[in-house]
């Protein structure tokens, strides 16, 4: 029986690599942990139907250069769309971790997130998924541009550490 597009993120959600990542940012007064357990509850969001997922190629729905994107409407929970007929695999994986970081941020209900502090833990997520999954540095260091990543490591200092 063929596996389903969702059942294949909640998978992703709950494996090993996803598992490991973790890493705090300030948010005001207050700091936000990117960890297992924000991703566990993006998954449950996705088991109940709050969040959908759906294969798109509309470029209204998702830019061309995109593997995956997420449309978030926090009240009634958001939907991924991931690109019809993109292989499954780490490039993928990797934008799907971004963008249910973006999804978790909702799910949490951090309404208080800069839009930038929300892009770049998404981007610092992803990375760290890279990392956890020993995709060589090659593969991801050219994915965030030179300010992107000093930006990254003001943020997030120290997550990008994490071996
Ligand atoms: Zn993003």
């Amino acid at each position: 029986m063929a596996i389903s597009l969702s059942q294949r993120v909640i998978n992703l959600l709950r494996g090993p690599e996803v598992g490991r990542i973790r890493f705090s940012f300030p948010d005001g007064a207050a700091a936000i942990t990117v960890d297992r357990g924000m991703y566990h509850r993006v998954a449950s969001a996705i088991e109940h139907r709050r969040i959908g997922i759906f294969p798109a190629t509309d470029p209204a729905l998702i830019p061309s250069d995109a593997g995956a994107t997420y449309d978030g409407t926090p009240v009634d929970g958001g939907t991924i769309f991931i690109r019809a007929g993109k292989a499954w695999g780490r490039d993928l994986e990797g934008d799907l971790v971004h963008e249910c970081t973006h999804a978790g941020f909702d799910v949490d209900k951090r309404n208080t997130l800069t839009a930038l502090n929300d892009e770049a833990a998404a981007y610092v997520a992803e990375v760290l998924y890279y990392r956890m999954s020993s995709a060589p540095l090659s593969y991801w260091a050219g994915m965030v541009s030179a300010t992107d990543r000093s930006f990254l490591y003001g943020q997030c200092a120290g997550a990008l550490a994490i071996p």
